[in-house]
């Protein structure tokens, strides 16, 4: 099983899209192993981004993501960090197909609506900036006897 990190950036929780988001999340058979609302520390978003500090656009980004109240999630399954990235669209909502959360509720790159992991070290890297081990709940859910082979 794979866990990665999503946030549904502030954008998104001003827009009242958090359930949609959080359902659509649900409803592919993954699992939410942690859950938490709150406004990101800036320093908390430089960590996260650290790998675009060089980009024109990286102080809008982090003023863009510190601006409100996100939700961070741990978010596990079978090929979770593949599956989000799907599931999320391209970065830039012109190029996200519809029936992506980003081609079906975004307009522009800079008010993308979510975040999700790119890889396994990017997934480790970020789920532990975010959450403390303590915070990631081992659970068992009933469905995954049907959606696992
Ligand atoms: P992601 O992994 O799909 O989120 O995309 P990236 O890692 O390339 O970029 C991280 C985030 O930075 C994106 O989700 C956008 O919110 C933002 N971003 C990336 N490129 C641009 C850009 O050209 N302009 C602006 N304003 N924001 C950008
Ligand atoms: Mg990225």
């Amino acid at each position: 099983m794979e866990q990665t990190y999503i946030m549904i950036k502030p954008d998104a929780v001003q827009r009242g899209l958090m359930g949609e988001i959080i359902s659509r999340i649900e409803k592919r058979g993954l699992k939410i192993a942690a859950m938490r609302l709150g406004v990101m520390s800036e320093e908390s978003a430089k960590e996260h981004y650290e790998e675009h500090v060089e980009r024109p656009f990286f102080a809008s980004l982090i003023e863009y993501v510190t601006s409100g109240p996100s939700v961070s999630l741990v978010v596990e399954g079978k090929n979770a960090i593949a599956i989000m990235r799907a599931v999320n669209g391209a970065t830039n909502p012109v190029d996200a197909l519809p029936g992506t959360i980003r081609g079906d509720f975004a307009v522009e790159t800079g008010r993308n609506v979510v975040h999700a992991s790119d890889s396994t070290e990017s997934a480790q890297r970020e789920i532990a900036i975010h959450f403390k081990d303590s915070e990631i709940v081992n659970y068992t859910k009933i469905d995954e006897v049907c959606l696992y082979e």
